[in-house]
């Protein structure tokens, strides 16, 4: 609101291109969690979108919970510290346990969620991440299954926001930020 001209200077990935791939990531899954009831861990807000359409294409036998980090107020880079602000409801113990996140950056927040979270004794604990900036990693994680690789943009839309907003563009975005 103050200071900067944002800008959607292109557009990245359109509905169909997400909807293919996400079709595609589900029919993965469900091959890979044959016979099993994965547990699904949203990681909120970002990946709620991208994990409403993912289980949707799914067939298995899931179930879903959701998580809450902080990560980046309004600023688009990381602080680095992330903390847990709402926590599973669910037990891991045992359990198939796929975490659901809208994009890889740093891998800060990702590497903090697997370190909390193994130690609640899950059976498996995979990730899938609809975006991945490889360029950008900070800390080296396994990412298992990844809808797009992309180069180092901050983008916005499908789920993924800047100061809050955007998340509703059906498409993800490069947003641009320049000082007014
Ligand atoms: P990391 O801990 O890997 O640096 O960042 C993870 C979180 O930062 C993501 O879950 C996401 O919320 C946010 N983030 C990283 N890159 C972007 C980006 O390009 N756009 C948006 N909107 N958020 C991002």
């Amino acid at each position: 609101m103050t200071g900067t001209i944002e800008t959607i200077e292109q557009q990245l990935l359109s509905e169909q291109q997400l909807a293919e791939r996400v079709r595609e990531l589900a029919q993965q899954l469900d091959r890979d969690y044959a016979g099993k009831r994965p547990l699904l861990v949203v990681v909120l807000k970002g990946s709620a979108i991208f994990a409403a359409d993912l289980m949707r294409q799914m067939s298995s036998d899931l179930e879903v919970d959701f998580i809450g980090t902080s990560s980046y107020g309004d600023a688009t880079e990381s602080s680095g510290h992330v903390r847990i602000v709402k926590d599973i409801e669910a037990s891991l113990q045992g359990r198939d346990v796929l975490l659901v996140e809208d994009i890889g950056d740093t891998g800060l927040t990702l590497d903090y969620l697997l370190r909390t979270l193994s130690l609640r004794e899950p059976a498996s604990l995979k990730i899938c991440a609809l975006l991945d900036k490889p360029s950008r990693r900070r800390v080296s994680i396994p990412v298992d299954y990844v809808g797009f690789s992309i180069e180092d943009h901050f983008v916005i839309g499908y789920g993924l926001d800047y100061a809050s907003r955007y998340r509703n563009l059906p498409y993800v975005g490069v947003l641009s930020l320049k000082p007014a």
